[in-house]
């Protein structure tokens, strides 16, 4: 299929509204994405026709609704390359994924005076449960720096890289800087030295093909609703050895073999981890976040992303007293800018912002840790996706014009 953000857009009914007298222009793609007809229908089907809890009873609607719920995760496991469906767990989301290994991993197989690596641009949610594992065991949690460029620094890597090292958790795709790190090779090296590789990948799997299995990842977590999916589903892989020796972090209905009076049995994987009733609608709403965006090809998305950056940044350069943060070559980025206008609070830019129209973040984007080694308590971010066009380029630079002539 070719591709046609123009065309893209109209399968979003949200986007064509009104905001502030002005046509939306959404920018905020890396906080959550919005939703095609195809996932709301599908989420609408689901309750019309199948709805009922799965993997218990026998009647029809009960069959209907496991059939559908089982078909989402091989939707995943081809749409990542797993090795097998069993690989993937259904999780709330990205923060929960983590949470589960630094819970169930973590806890059994880091001891006092190893170490966790993770990197200075971690999201919170990939750096609080290393931090409370860290306490909790008695490990040491350290951290890869930045280069000057922005860019996750491999010598500080090495550098703090040992023998000690149980665990290394990094993010695939900044979600403030916008870099793609280079998780095969970092992969490569930290399994010479018998660590485990768990990749946060929110803000990577919805915008650029991604295979579990050539990166080697240890562990990979993401998010439906940053996908065109709904919220509240997320996904967990593991690789079925892992996966097999960990215990699962909730308990109760559903992941039980037997239940004795004072012990209990797990089922297979995956839905050992999968205590009480999972979120079936948001599963097969994933699963049509899957279709919709494999008909559109996640090369094409990451292709296109690229351009618009092309397109965006010798407008967004000309900017006088305008700080980018990361790097400057568009090449080294995915669709997310982050930047800072001198002398003005990025709330302001984005309250400003909001009245020409244009959905853009402003904060510390989760990522505390990182602004403060960009000497910024908050930046703006604005991110793109599929449905962005370089008339929304266009309206963003012109809105960014009108906030800086306003405050002038
Ligand atoms: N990791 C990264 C890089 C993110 O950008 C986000 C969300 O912004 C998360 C983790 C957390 O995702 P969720 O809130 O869906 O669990």
């Amino acid at each position: 299929m070719s591709f046609s953000a123009e065309q893209l857009k109209n399968d979003f009914p949200i986007l064509t509204q009104i905001v502030n007298d002005e046509p939306l222009v959404y920018l905020d793609n890396a906080a959550t994405t919005q939703k095609p007809t195809a996932v709301l229908a599908a989420l609408e089907t689901y309750y019309r026709e199948a709805n009922a809890n799965v993997h218990r009873g026998v009647h029809t609607l009960a069959e209907r609704a496991t059939t559908q719920y089982e078909a989402a995760r091989e939707k995943v496991q081809h749409f990542i390359h797993a090795n097998e469906s069993s690989e993937v767990l259904f999780t709330r989301g990205t923060t929960t994924s983590l949470n589960w290994v630094a819970k169930s991993y973590g806890e059994a197989n880091v001891t006092s005076g190893d170490e966790i690596l993770i990197s200075v641009m971690e999201h919170h949610s990939n750096l609080i449960p290393w931090q409370q594992l860290a306490k909790k065991t008695g490990a040491a949690l350290k951290y890869i720096e930045l280069t000057e460029e922005g860019l996750l620094d491999m010598e500080s890597f090495h550098a703090q890289l040992s023998e000690k090292t149980k665990i290394v958790a990094l993010a695939h795709v900044s979600n403030v800087l916008g870099v793609i790190n280079p998780i095969q090779e970092i992969a490569r090296l930290i399994h010479a030295r018998g660590a485990v590789l768990v990749v946060d990948g929110a803000q990577a799997v919805p915008h650029m093909p991604v295979d579990v299995q050539e990166l080697d990842a240890d562990f990979y977590a993401f998010s439906g609703h940053k996908m065109v999916g709904p919220t509240g589903i997320g996904v967990l892989y593991g690789k079925r050895s892992l996966l097999e020796q960990m215990e699962p972090v909730e308990f109760g209905g559903e992941m039980i073999a037997m239940v004795n009076d004072q012990d209990s049995t797990w089922k297979e994987l995956p839905w050992k981890f999968e205590a009480g009733t999972p979120n079936i609608a948001g599963a097969i709403g994933l699963g049509a976040a899957i279709d919709y965006l494999s008909t559109v090809g996640l090369s094409a998305i990451h292709e296109h992303e690229k351009a618009l950056m092309a397109y965006l940044w010798p407008k967004l350069t000309a900017i006088p007293r305008l700080t980018i943060y990361g790097p400057k070559d568009t090449a080294k980025r995915t669709g997310i800018v982050t930047f800072n206008l001198d002398g003005l609070h990025p709330h302001d830019v984005a309250t400003a912002m909001d009245m020409e129209g244009v959905a853009i973040r402003a904060g510390h984007h989760c990522a505390q840790p990182l602004m403060r080694r960009l000497s910024a308590d908050s930046t703006a971010r604005a991110s793109f996706y599929l449905y962005n066009t370089t008339a929304d380029v266009d309206k963003f630079i012109e809105a960014l014009l009108a906030t800086k002539e306003f405050f002038a």
